[in-house]
């Protein structure tokens, strides 16, 4: 991805993470923006304590997506060269699709196929077994 076009996710990943936070509890907002900010050591992401505590299945989506993003944000961080490439195929997951879902770890194909759980692969004609 170019500069610009990592920048772009980068901006789309912190307004959805906004968003989000916004929409929710602020204490976990504060606490959320101090752990980014000071990006501390990962094992010690309060996010497993969050995701334990937060009961309804509402605030539990929002975490996960909210875990998500941060996923997504730090793998910018760290090898922004990787980014935005599909992690089952490899390919370039196109720039339309991240700018909807900048999170995102598949391309479409990849994902579909990891829905469908190999669903065509059934559908076989005679002749492949002649
Ligand atoms: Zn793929």
């Amino acid at each position: 991805m170019t500069p610009d076009e990592l920048r772009a996710v980068h901006d789309a990943l912190h307004r959805l993470r906004n968003e989000l936070v916004a929409a929710g509890d602020h204490e976990v907002a504060a606490e959320w923006d101090d752990n980014v900010a000071s990006n501390r050591d990962q094992d010690q992401s309060p996010l497993v304590e969050m995701g334990q505590t937060i009961a309804s299945s509402r605030n539990r989506a929002r975490a996960e997506q909210l875990i998500r993003i941060d996923g997504a944000l730090r793998r910018l961080a760290e090898d922004s060269a990787e980014f935005g490439l599909c992690s089952s195929c490899s390919e370039p997951i196109p720039a339309r699709r991240l700018a909807l879902l900048p999170f995102a770890t598949q391309c479409v194909p990849c994902q579909n196929g990891s829905e469908g759980a190999g669903k065509s692969r059934h559908r076989r004609k005679v002749t492949d077994y002649v």
